[in-house]
């Protein structure tokens, strides 16, 4: 069987900036349990509601939008800001 080669150069994610409705946001802490590179914390800070809300910890999202799908509420998203990707892909044009 043949192997597979690598993907090169190899896909680089495409960094985040994360945006949270506090209002709507009901204290789960499922968006902080899915985050693969634990971007988000609990805030100290209540809502009107009386929740703890996330905010980020530092800028390290990668824009995989697992907060988005599993918040139940509705209530994150993050939106690309930049490429860290320096190269064109295999196959894009020059
Ligand atoms: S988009 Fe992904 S990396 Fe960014 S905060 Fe949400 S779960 Fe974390
Ligand atoms: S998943 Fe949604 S409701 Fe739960 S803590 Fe995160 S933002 Fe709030």
């Amino acid at each position: 069987m043949m192997k597979r080669s690598p993907i090169l150069p190899e896909p680089q994610p495409t960094l985040g900036e994360v945006h949270i409705d506090i209002e709507r946001c009901k204290g789960c802490e499922l968006c902080i349990d899915y985050c693969p590179v634990d971007v988000l914390v609990m805030a100290a800070e209540y809502n009107v509601k009386g929740y703890h809300y996330p905010e980020t910890t530092n800028e390290d999202c990668i824009t995989c939008q697992s907060c988005f799908v599993i918040c139940p509420e509705f209530a994150i998203f993050a939106t690309p800001i930049k490429s860290t990707q320096t190269s064109p892909a295999v196959g894009a044009p020059a």
